[in-house]
């Protein structure tokens, strides 16, 4: 080759290169769950978003739920589970919050897709005629809908890496739609698709050993799809051992390599890191041809410290979280509050605690009604609660133990323990205060009661001509919205900033006429809106209670592993000094 051949050569291979880094291909992992429902999928996600994250790689991800709602919204908690708001005030599944979290990124509705949502879209687009007089069928025209929204999320994230999680369990009806999206995006770019499942190896007790049979068929039920599982993660109580890892390599026809070993763990911030341990970010980046940089070690120190504090060994700080969303059969559940959990957890490792949370069911605290139709409290109850370092009551709906919480909430006010009210629980402190310290024996909210002469909350003015009209799904105040702090107060000191933005779901409000007197009796509105009409944190001055606060919005959506949120770890501090005076009593009456 002469001198100019070969020079022009390299110069075409440079082309080339270039060409190719500016041809950024997104590339797709879809996870897909087997044998049973709540196998980790979204853990599963979540960590292998993090571990390429670590990798240098853009992520973003995507939930699909195969249900009819348009959103999580309208669905009752304890069916569902938690309903987490995105930033721009999407309701969605609880997983989003997960993502969230792991990843530290804020998603949009962009990344929820529900069956819903797909065929609505469809059916809208029908009716505008932008099928151009096609008959619109269910394949291809729904998967195609959903490509394009998986598509979309990814471009609109610049994502190396999506991330899809596919709800429910391979077999089902429900899910079949969404893999055939993923099958036809496989077909047309083999190399950017990749499909891990998450399956279940059970221990029967009588049998005494791990069975791969359940996995085997899920596996085959998948190929029928017309999809091979490139990954598969094996979730079990314990390791999969070298004979089972075989086992599944020679049935579900992948390489032993690609099974990768997933035990139960005491704390799902361990998962990335085992995950590693079995070189799963490697794997993904070869299957999938993406050069990822070596992991960043800084970032990947700061979890696995972080992931550490989960374990034994530090002080307990004792929780009550005052509730009704967790009874389901004769189980407690408490998904409905996980956002509110993992928050809790992240300021009280920031502050070398283990939190201890315990679930207690609003009603408990309620007794037969009085002739003023309150209820009195249950006295023996109200004592146990004594022993809690700190009360939560988190965000509700309706009537069903609002009594109850009420009882709480005076209770933890004159007995000085510390108080966190979200939502619904900053709108119980208002009521409290006002039936209790400004003796409006009726107060109420308008949701439990219209005819209370003092409605201290009341139904936003916004909210008016939606409930008329029963527009219930999507309707409430929801998202980010703005708030102004006032100085020299609980919330000021805890955020350290004066404008902060935070997420809402809710309807009702502090009645604006009721401000004057609750705040000469007292209470101090700490937060408005930017317009000061709203009322966004209650508190009293810490001379007269050392913490108790209550926020209109959900601080518990904007908690990151990372970086706690501060209203959450004022809280803690607070519950861990009520721990510290607790001990101190303690020995002064052993004395
Ligand atoms: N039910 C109350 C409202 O709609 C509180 C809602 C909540 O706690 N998220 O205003």
């Amino acid at each position: 080759m002469t001198p100019r051949a070969k020079a022009q050569k390299s110069f075409g291979f440079f082309i080339l290169f270039v060409e190719s880094i500016m041809k950024k291909q997104t590339k797709y992992i879809f996870v897909v769950g087997g044998v049973i429902s709540g196998v980790g999928k979204g853990i599963t996600s979540s960590s292998i978003g993090l571990i390429l994250k670590n990798r240098g790689l853009k992520l973003t991800a995507i939930k699909i739920d195969p249900y009819i709602n348009i959103d999580a919204g309208t669905m009752n908690p304890t069916e569902h589970g938690e309903v987490f708001v995105l930033k721009d005030g999407d309701e969605t599944d609880q997983d989003m919050g997960n993502y969230e979290r792991f990843l530290d990124i804020n998603l949009t509705r962009i990344n929820y897709i529900t069956t819903g949502r797909v065929y609505k879209t469809v059916i809208e687009k029908e009716r505008n005629l932008e099928y151009k007089g096609k008959c619109v069928e269910v394949v291809p025209h729904i998967p195609l809908e959903v490509i394009k929204r998986i598509k979309e999320a990814g471009k609109n994230a610049k994502a190396d890496i999506v991330i899809i999680e596919i709800g429910g369990t391979i077999g089902e009806y429900q899910n079949m739609l969404f893999l055939e999206a993923a099958r036809m995006m496989k077909l047309s770019s083999p190399k950017d698709v990749v499909f891990v499942m998450v399956s279940y190896l059970p221990t029967p007790q009588k049998v005494g050993e791990m069975k791969t049979k359940p996995t085997q068929h899920a596996v085959r039920t998948l190929n029928a799809s017309g999809i091979q599982p490139d990954i598969l993660i094996a979730r079990g109580d314990v390791n999969l051992d070298k004979k089972r890892k075989e086992k599944i390599s020679l049935f579900c026809n992948m390489p032993v390599d690609r099974v990768i070993s997933a035990p139960d763990v005491d704390s799902i911030y361990d998962i990335p890191i085992n995950f590693e341990k079995e070189k799963l970010s490697d794997k993904l980046c070869e299957i999938l041809n993406v050069v990822s940089k070596k992991p960043n070690v800084k970032a990947w120190k700061k979890w696995k410290k972080f992931a550490k504090y989960a374990h034994n060994g530090q002080k307990t700080i004792k929780i009550a979280m005052v509730g009704k969303y967790f009874e389901t059969g004769d189980f407690i559940l408490s998904d409905s509050y996980l956002s509110i959990i993992e928050a809790i957890k992240y300021s009280s490792y920031a502050q070398n605690k283990k939190p201890i949370l315990t679930w207690l069911n609003s009603s408990d605290y309620e007794k037969p009604a009085q002739p003023n139709g309150h209820s009195g409290g249950n006295p023996t109850k109200l004592k146990e609660l004594k022993k809690y370092d700190g009360i939560i009551i988190p965000g509700g709906f309706g009537s069903r133990g609002v009594e109850g919480n009420l009882n709480v909430v005076k209770f933890a006010r004159e007995n000085k323990i510390p108080y966190l009210g979200l939502c619904y629980g900053m709108q119980m402190m208002v009521i409290e205060y006002a039936r209790n310290v400004l003796g409006l024996k009726d107060a109420n909210t308008k949701e439990v009661n219209p005819n209370s002469k003092n409605l201290v909350i009341d139904v936003m003015e916004s909210q008016k001509e939606i409930l008329k009209n029963n527009f219930y799904g999507g309707s409430m105040r929801l998202g980010e919205y703005k708030a102004i702090l006032r100085d020299n107060t609980i919330a000021k000191g805890a955020y350290a900033q004066k404008e902060i933005i935070e997420r809402h779901r809710h309807r009702y409000e502090v009645n604006p006429a009721f401000i004057g007197d609750l705040e000469a009796k007292g209470l101090i509105f700490s937060g408005r809106s930017p317009d000061g009409h709203l009322m966004e944190i209650a508190e009293l001055p810490k001379n007269r209670h050392p913490f108790f606060l209550g926020t209109q919005f959900h601080p518990e959506f904007l908690a990151r592993p990372l970086s706690p949120h501060p209203l959450f770890t004022a809280f803690i501090k607070a519950c861990c000094a009520h721990l510290k005076l607790n001990a101190k009593e303690g020995i002064k009456k052993k004395k």
